[in-house]
């Protein structure tokens, strides 16, 4: 069953009452418990945990994306034992037998898919998902994948305390590289617990009791939980799973997941199939009762058996959504891996198989297991022409060594031979343009050197399309990972054959770069870091220190989109481009007039604007707050004041850019001069005031209107005296020279207001 979202209120406060449903003494796994406490801690996380589904819900809803979980692919994971007690320090066995029951688990190898009802076959998944021990540590030294760390810590609680060595444990190696997976003496019943995606990166990962961990006879623990499946259900969480019931008990919540089942909350032990009533049973009553031997539900190690489709779906979609870079991590690119791919897993009875080798991490030596074939073994690495002569369904077993070291695959029930047949199968051959290309690169098919076919019948997984009818269809892969390409021909009286093949589509990796952008308002050095690949080309080459590396410097003295590419395992990432924006603003203008005089002037200057052009606001202030806020202040570009009182008055212009450039603003003032003119200079500039002749020889005549009421005029030699003066009599002043020297004088014309001052030559 599906609902439309989690309730958040309701796992808000099922813990923090004092209404829990489970049985104290019960173990547990406390993944609901640390996500409500991070809810109430982190004020970020709903958000991202939103996110995150909206994501998955846009990923699953693109029809393109239903094969998705159909391609092999590998999660790198480190365990960190944290121990005080030497039976808390696990070996290297117990923890190589946790890598071999994820695998088998996820990919239903498991050998009690048999186990399973009837009822929930048809829904039971092979996820596609595997996990390897990781080969490389963060530094890109060798590891083992496996971190040991004595502690004083007698135990710990789901406080994370293992998460950190301040506090007894091990930092997180990074989770975009890495699964973290802490094994330690958790207190109390809990088994195990996980965080879902979005949880901070220094506390994400898994964390198991380490009795839990591997089955017997690795695991040297008691039963009912120590076949290694409390990881099985923890890894679930991590990869988005809810429990069966959801994150509340009663029919109020369920998983997001289509086919399971919903029930009321919990099983234990090991039900009596099929479980249809009680707090175990369904929501809505059904003959083949709630699906208690999932993986998500809380019944004995042994007494679950699968995942379903839609579980599988759900976590295909969070490792192509919020844990996408696990998909490109390198980390187990030296882990030795076996895998195997047989050229047609159902044939008639009698005819052959060729068989070939997919494993990775450089093995140097094969041993294959054909149980109903002949020969029955093999130690060559690509085996050819195995023939199955007796009707029935057969495993197949792989182990790889190199060094000391061994990893050994069994696919159950890999191989089904069928009944012989009169009417004679079509021979299946086709070549790929390419076995291993990168994320988003295309392969093309072509079946003709296929003989005896009438119709074809293409499966790509994790390609698109995913199927195809003809004869040499072009495929796209957006997936990484090890695909399987099916060519299915059928003859003319109507028998099939399938080949099969395999593809490695290498991952594209996903650069960041820190920062996204860069801006300042003068030229100076910003560092760049990108992460996300093991090599980067960077360009344009101007600013930068180096075209290389992981780290650069740029330094450019105008605005430049730097581009990287970073490469992993020889496949590119799309290009990311970071603008490193240099805005030198610079602020100027002119005013007309730069000197007013009222009153012949009106007071109006008009200010021109000569700023940079990269300058998009201007802000005035014409230091005149006598002319109120809203006439003292601009943001025209080229706006006029009016000043109406004698003064200097400081103009100041702010040039700023826009903000996408990083507001850089650049200041410029001018001191603009205003004067008032007496009344004998407006009568002087209207011509009403007249001096003449000039130069002067033996007088020298003053006119000044009678309105101006002018008291006297002097004339002054160059050194200050006064060498001659007068009252005007009607308007008139005449000024004898006879004993004036020649030179340069001035006439002084003083009235009560105040006086001008006017230079005369005398000629002798
Ligand atoms: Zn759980």
């Amino acid at each position: 069953m599906r609902k439309t979202f989690t309730l958040w209120a309701v796992i808000g406060s099922m813990f923090t009452g004092a209404a829990i449903a489970q049985t104290p003494a019960r173990p547990k796994c406390a993944t609901d418990e640390v996500e409500a406490r991070l809810l109430q801690a982190d004020p970020g996380y709903q958000a991202r945990r939103q996110e995150n589904e909206a994501a998955i819900a846009r990923f699953l809803a693109n029809p393109a994306n239903k094969r998705q979980m159909q391609a092999t692919k590998t999660i790198p994971v480190v365990f960190h034992v944290v121990y005080k007690t030497a039976a808390e320090n696990i070996s290297d066995a117990q923890i190589l037998s946790q890598l071999e029951v994820l695998n088998r688990d996820f990919r239903r190898f498991n050998a009690d898919t048999t186990n399973t009802p009837q009822a929930f076959r048809s829904v039971s998944a092979d996820t596609g998902i595997e996990f390897c021990l990781a080969s490389v540590d963060p530094n890109g030294a060798p590891t083992t994948g496996i971190t040991r760390t004595l502690t004083t810590a007698n135990s710990f609680t789901t406080n994370d305390d293992m998460k950190a060595a301040a506090t007894g444990g091990i930092a997180a190696w990074p989770r975009d590289q890495y699964l973290n997976i802490w094994v330690c003496n958790l207190s109390g019943t809990t088994l195990g617990y996980a965080y879902k995606p979005g949880a901070p990166a220094n506390i994400d990962g898994v964390v198991l009791r380490y009795t839990t961990v591997g089955a017997a006879p690795a695991n040297p623990f008691p039963a009912p939980y120590n076949a290694g499946r409390t990881a099985t259900h923890e890894v679930g969480h991590w990869l988005n799973l809810s429990h069966i019931w959801g994150q509340a008990p009663g029919c109020t919540d369920d998983d997001l997941v289509a086919d399971t089942p919903q029930q009321v909350e919990e099983n234990w032990g090991c039900p009596t199939y099929p479980v249809t009533t009680g707090t175990g049973g369904l929501c809505t009553a059904a003959p083949t009762g709630s699906m208690f031997m999932n993986y998500m539900d809380y019944v004995d190690d042994n007494c679950m058996n699968l995942f379903t489709q839609g579980q599988g779906s759900r976590m295909n979609a969070a490792i192509s959504t919020s844990r996408a870079s696990l998909l490109a991590s390198t980390a187990c690119q030296n882990t030795l891996m076996a895998n195997f791919l047989a050229s047609s897993t159902s044939i008639q009875v009698g005819t052959s198989i060729n068989f070939t080798d997919l494993s990775t991490g450089g093995a140097t030596a094969w041993s294959w297991s054909f149980p109903g074939g002949t020969p029955a073994t093999s130690t060559v690495q690509n085996p050819g022409n195995i023939v199955y002569n007796t009707v029935g369904v057969y495993p197949v077993t792989l182990t790889v060594t190199k060094g000391g070291v061994s990893n050994t695959r069994t696919i159950p029930n890999y191989i089904t031979v069928n009944p012989s047949s009169t009417c004679a199968p079509p021979a299946v051959s086709f070549t790929q343009t390419s076995t291993s290309v990168c994320q988003g690169d295309t392969i093309t098919y072509n079946s003709s050197a296929t003989t005896g076919a009438t119709t074809f019948q293409w499966t790509f997984t994790g390609g698109t399309p995913a199927t195809s009818t003809a004869a040499n269809p072009t495929v796209i892969y957006n997936t990484p990972g090890t695909h399987n390409v099916t060519l299915k021909a059928t003859s003319g009286c109507g028998t099939p054959a399938t080949l099969n093949k395999a593809v490695t589509i290498t991952a594209m990796p996903t650069v960041s770069v820190t920062p996204t952008i860069s801006s300042r308002c003068t030229p100076g050095p910003v560092t760049l870091t990108a992460s996300g690949a093991t090599s980067y080309s960077w360009s344009p080459a101007t600013g930068l220190n180096t075209t290389t590396g992981s780290t650069v410097t740029a330094n450019p003295s105008v605005s430049t989109n730097y581009t990287v590419i970073g490469t992993t395992n020889g496949c590119a990432s799309d290009p990311v481009i970071i603008p490193v924006n240099v805005t030198v603003v610079q602020a100027n203008f002119t005013a007309n007039p730069a000197v007013v005089n009222l009153p012949a002037s009106n007071g109006l200057v008009t200010f021109t604007n000569t700023s940079s052009s990269n300058a998009l606001f201007h802000n005035w202030n014409f230091g005149d707050p006598q002319s109120g806020q809203t006439n003292n202040t601009s943001t025209l570009k080229n706006p006029t004041h009016t000043y109406t009182q004698a003064g200097s008055y400081t103009v100041t212009l702010i040039a700023t850019s826009n903000s996408v450039t990083g507001n850089c603003s650049n200041t410029k003032t001018f001191v603009i001069q205003v004067n008032t003119v007496s009344g004998l200079q407006k009568a002087f500039d209207a011509g009403n005031i007249k001096i003449y002749p000039n130069p002067a020889k033996d007088y020298l005549r003053v006119e000044v209107p009678e309105t101006e009421k002018v008291t006297e005029v002097q004339l002054i030699n160059t050194i200050g005296q006064v060498v001659a003066r007068q009252k005007p009599a009607a308007g008139q002043v005449r000024l004898t020279l006879n004993q004036a020297a020649g030179g340069i004088y001035f006439v002084k014309i003083i009235n009560a207001e105040g006086s001008i001052t006017r230079k005369v030559s005398v000629i002798p």
